[in-house]
């Protein structure tokens, strides 16, 4: 088979083939295991951390893609749940130990980090933790539901906001944009109160629907009951803490912060940010139940990803892309 793998990390400044299109040998699906031929994989931040070495594959090369829309090819000894012909979706979670707590088990195993992922014609995953994907979607227009779409839905599912009840989204890019539209789709009697720092950006959120905008560092009309942060930084999250109601949580839905502004932790004032029970908590990875729930719930929300496709010989130039000439539109790889 065709695919696109990962031999050495290494800053894209330096390489503008990052990965090399080659042939390899077409996997065999193990005990309860599918075979899966891959018709559409979606371009991640993700990919260009483990390509320049912030987040390290578990062994090299490995072929990349965690956002992946496929046909079932053939069903390893025991395989159940599934059928041959049917079309599912595979996300960052390729297997892990089945609990309720499996994102945070030492037994995660990351598609395309950990295991070989989507960037490729086939690839085999457990048939447990292969989702369906709702008819509604084409396949480019399914992939980026599989990971920043779902892993929104974790984070507003954390949040255990209740309908009516106040919330706010610090950081306003990709993956918040489906979470407002799907916070106003589950929690329909909740104001949304959008934060962000380009004024641009505040008037987007408004025509999305947020009832209000402001800077990072704004006070809201009133106290939040719960906010999401997605911002790479540590002001906003001194200034999320300050908005917070009396038993209100932050939920911090990024991989990394940055620690250029990490100073400003020192503000943090026990009485004024935490005190009255408030909280702060960070998601991390995803569950293959949170990604089995999202899909049907984002096609009822009527949530539809803009994507630009490209064709799966491309991937470098759609890497190159997303980190050079980023678009609003996710990234998404076509496999014949
Ligand atoms: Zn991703």
């Amino acid at each position: 088979m065709r695919a696109q793998i990962l031999e050495k990390l290494q800053p894209l400044t330096q390489s503008s083939q990052p990965l090399r299109w080659t042939d390899m040998p077409e996997p065999q699906p193990g005990p309860g295991e599918v075979l899966l031929r891959v018709r559409a994989c979606g371009v991640c931040h993700t990919e260009l951390d483990e390509i320049e070495g912030r987040l390290v594959p578990a062994e090299l090369p490995v072929i990349p893609g965690h956002q992946v829309i496929a046909d079932v090819a053939a069903l390893g000894e025991g395989a159940s749940g599934v059928a041959a012909g049917d079309r599912v979706g595979v996300g960052w979670i390729h297997h892990s130990d089945g609990s309720t707590l499996e994102n945070l088990s030492p037994d995660f195993v990351a598609t395309g980090c950990d295991a070989h992922g989507g960037y490729a014609q086939f690839m085999t995953v457990p048939a447990a933790y292969v989702v369906p994907v709702p008819e509604v979607y084409a396949d480019a227009e399914a992939a980026p539901l599989l990971c920043g779409g779902a892993i929104g839905y974790r984070a507003l599912r954390l949040t255990n906001l209740i309908d009516g009840q106040p919330l706010g989204l610090t950081g306003f890019g990709g993956s918040a944009h489906q979470v407002l539209h799907l916070a106003r789709h589950l929690y329909p009697a909740s104001p949304i109160f959008v934060f962000a720092r380009d004024a641009e950006v505040r008037e987007f959120a408004l025509s999305l629907g947020a009832d209000w905008s402001g800077d990072t560092a704004d006070t809201p009309p009133q106290p939040l009951q719960a906010i999401i942060d997605t911002t790479p930084a540590w002001r906003p999250v001194v200034a999320a803490m300050a908005n917070l109601a009396p038993g209100g949580r932050l939920v911090i839905n990024a991989i990394r912060k940055e620690t250029a502004d990490q100073e400003a932790l020192q503000d943090l004032s026990y009485h004024e940010h935490l005190w009255l029970e408030r909280e702060i908590k960070s998601v991390a990875n995803i569950t293959h139940r949170d990604i089995r729930e999202y899909l049907p719930i984002a096609a009822a929300a009527g949530i539809r990803p803009t994507v630009e496709t490209y064709p799966l010989k491309e991937a470098n130039q759609a890497l190159l892309d997303l980190k050079f000439r980023p678009t609003r539109g996710a990234k998404v790889l076509m496999v014949d």
